[in-house]
């Protein structure tokens, strides 16, 4: 790992402002992506070297997605009856700082730069017995931290007792280790994961750059241990917003075996309002892309609403009413839940969802 002195001495940055974000929000960068940095600014740059606006920006919460209130016992997210997030990891490979969990990497709770200390979240007793004691679980997915940086006899472990317990149907990981670490992804782990299918893996992959030779390579040992492969892409401002860098993500995943899955509009995390993008700027760049690329490589544009209201695909169906500010959508339950818009994208919103009651509107001429 990269120490962030010499990472700024290396780049002739100015640390003294950034010393401060740093503290509060550490910084982590692998070697794999900082060799994959051209310059100054660039996407993956951008994705992971510290901004002072990270602690300017005051919007935003802390815990945007409710997860600590849905928590029954520590690290165990749970939304859904019938699928549980369990963080089983406390490190990551990198920090991204437009992270949702940023409130986990300081104190205790991640203990990133202490890499010689336990990597396991604690509680791991308490989550496996409330999973095996809940019968509508069926679907666990593990997260964290990084699921792929416990040491392979932690993560044999745990998946060993997940298959113990006969309602655990499906067990899915998220991850960001096949493109940011990709040594980590041996013939080893891809052994260990295919004695216990089914398992999905979902990478974390943001721009085209992150899908060097490597991170293909580790894809390819995933996808020919049997495991399907997803990816979740967060869209952000300056790294990845327009369509030909997503069209090229999208379809350069579809070409090493990886489904995209889900493009994720920005949390409403605390200090990271410098990345997020208007919510009609997904469905603009998605509109473009759909029958333009293969179908296989559209994800779901979605968004975790705040709260812990779950995840809702930015479909006209979902959406009740753009009024003052707001975007009012349905959640899984029915519910109405109102999200924050951006100024001046209300207008255009109605027009990329001219559909829905209240909001229909004559299609824009070509
Ligand atoms: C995203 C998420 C899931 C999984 O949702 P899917 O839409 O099934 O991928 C489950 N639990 C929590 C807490 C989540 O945030």
């Amino acid at each position: 790992m990269i120490q962030f002195a010499d990472f700024a001495q290396k780049w002739s940055l100015d640390a003294g402002p950034l010393e401060a974000v740093v503290r509060e929000h550490p910084f982590r960068l692998s070697g794999h992506f900082e060799r994959l940095i051209h310059r100054i600014g660039d996407p993956v740059w951008r994705q992971f070297v510290p901004d002072v606006r990270e602690l300017s920006d005051l919007s935003g919460l802390e815990d945007p997605l409710a997860e600590e209130n849905l928590s029954p016992v520590p690290n165990l997210v749970h939304r859904y009856p019938n699928r549980v997030l369990w963080l089983v990891s406390n490190r990551c490979a990198v920090h991204c700082r437009f992270c949702t969990r940023k409130r986990k990497w300081r104190g205790a709770a991640i203990s990133h730069c202490n890499a010689d200390g336990p990597a396991q979240m604690p509680g791991h007793g308490s989550a496996l017995h409330f999973i095996a004691g809940n019968t509508a679980i069926q679907d666990v997915l593990l997260s964290g931290g990084d699921p792929l940086l416990l040491p392979l006899p932690e993560l044999a472990e745990i998946l060993l007792k997940l298959r113990q317990i006969p309602h655990v149907r499906i067990v899915r990981i998220g991850t960001r280790v096949p493109c940011a670490m990709p040594e980590l992804v041996t013939p080893e782990l891809a052994a260990l994961l295919s004695r216990h299918h089914p398992i999905y893996v979902n990478i974390h992959c943001n721009h085209p750059s992150e899908l060097s030779p490597e991170a293909e390579n580790a894809c390819r040992l995933l996808a020919d241990a049997g495991v399907p492969l997803g990816s979740q892409t967060v869209l952000l401002k300056e790294v990845n917003d327009n369509e030909s860098i997503l069209g090229e993500l999208f379809h350069h995943l579809l070409e090493i075996r990886v489904r995209p899955y889900y493009l994720m509009q920005m949390d409403l995390t605390r200090g990271t309002a410098h990345f997020r993008t208007p919510v009609s700027a997904g469905l603009r760049i998605l509109r473009k892309l759909r029958n333009h690329i293969s179908g296989l490589a559209i994800p779901h544009f979605v968004i975790d609403l705040p709260g812990g209201h779950g995840k809702t695909a930015l479909i006209p169906e979902m959406v009740r009413e753009i009024k003052k500010g707001q975007m009012i959508v349905e959640n899984y339950l029915g519910r109405p839940v109102s999200y924050p818009l951006l100024q001046f994208e209300e207008e255009e919103l109605v027009e990329l969802l001219h559909t829905r009651k209240g909001l229909s509107r004559k299609r824009p001429a070509k």
